[in-house]
């Protein structure tokens, strides 16, 4: 973790980076985060990340303590107190700090964290490189994925089985029995006839800013896109499947549950992507 965070307007050493014990994000997760990789000292689909928190908070009708100019600006000024240049930079804003009670406070300014902590890029590629296992789990949460709330339990707790299986990323299945997204990425096939597949937008996920990014570049390559559920079966079928975050980029998903994808490799189609991806951000 960087050694300098920021807290409601002030840098301050990590480990007495503190908010208060009625902090609203403590007791009811009424906040919003945002988590933005950080390659080479420079920040990777910004102006993406800074929308998304925008449209959060306006869905959670807290008002923006910060415009996005300013959030650029603390953000430079952390990178360069922790003097690292790839990074991760997690972003919290609540409704603030209040006597308890479920309602919104009057008058209560909302909290505003800013973390930063170095990443491995270099690992994040070999693992891109190998593949990852995902571990299919019923999807938990509740019916508003498309906002990026601090409430993130059920994500916890899906990731937390995931890993005690010997998985990367939890898959959540709903109740019709298709997979929504990853526990923290978007997730995504090539079906069996040769189709890119990846969730269209709706209440049930998140609005992956990586995954706008990927759909520009699909677009650009023309290549065949359906935005749709697609069901476990699809997926076991499929010839290649992924995910996609800020901080996995694109990577191969290589085995679901107990069974291989295609033949077991990462995919050609998902490769090409996350060449691409990445071009796309260091442009
Ligand atoms: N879905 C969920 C549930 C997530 O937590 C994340 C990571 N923030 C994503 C998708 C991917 O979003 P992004 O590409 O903006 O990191």
């Amino acid at each position: 973790m960087g050694h300098v965070s920021y807290v409601n307007g002030h840098f301050v050493p990590h480990r007495q980076a503190l908010v208060h014990i009625e902090d609203r994000g403590f007791q009811f997760a009424d906040g919003v985060y945002e988590v933005c990789a950080v390659r080479a000292g420079r920040f990777l689909d910004e102006e993406g990340h800074w929308s998304r928190l925008k449209r959060s908070l306006g869905e959670l009708a807290i008002e923006s303590p910060l415009t996005a100019g300013a959030l650029r600006l603390i953000s430079r000024e952390l990178l360069r107190r922790n003097r690292v240049r790839d990074a991760l930079l997690y972003l919290q804003v609540t409704r603030g700090v209040a006597p308890r009670d479920h309602a919104f406070p009057k008058g209560a300014r909302p909290s505003v964290v800013m973390t930063l902590k170095h990443f491995d890029f270099e690992k994040a590629e070999a693992r891109a490189a190998a593949g990852v296992a995902v571990r299919t789990l019923p999807d938990l949460r509740w019916a508003r994925c498309d906002i990026k709330s601090v409430g993130l339990l059920p994500n916890v707790l899906a990731k937390q089985a995931a890993k005690s299986a010997g998985a990367f990323e939890a898959w959540l299945v709903d109740e019709a029995g298709a997979i929504t997204e990853g526990a923290s990425s978007n997730a995504w096939i090539v079906s069996a006839q040769g189709k890119l597949v990846t969730r269209h937008l709706d209440q049930a996920v998140l609005p992956g800013i990586t995954r706008q990014t990927i759909l520009g570049v699909v677009a650009a390559k023309r290549l065949a896109l359906e935005e749709r559920a697609f069901s476990l079966a699809e997926a076991r079928a499929a010839r290649e499947a992924f995910i996609s975050s800020a901080t996995t980029f694109v990577t191969p998903v290589i085995k679901i549950d107990d069974a291989p994808v295609g033949d077991g490799r990462p995919g050609e189609v998902a490769r090409a992507l996350r060449k691409a991806y990445i071009a796309a951000v260091a442009a």
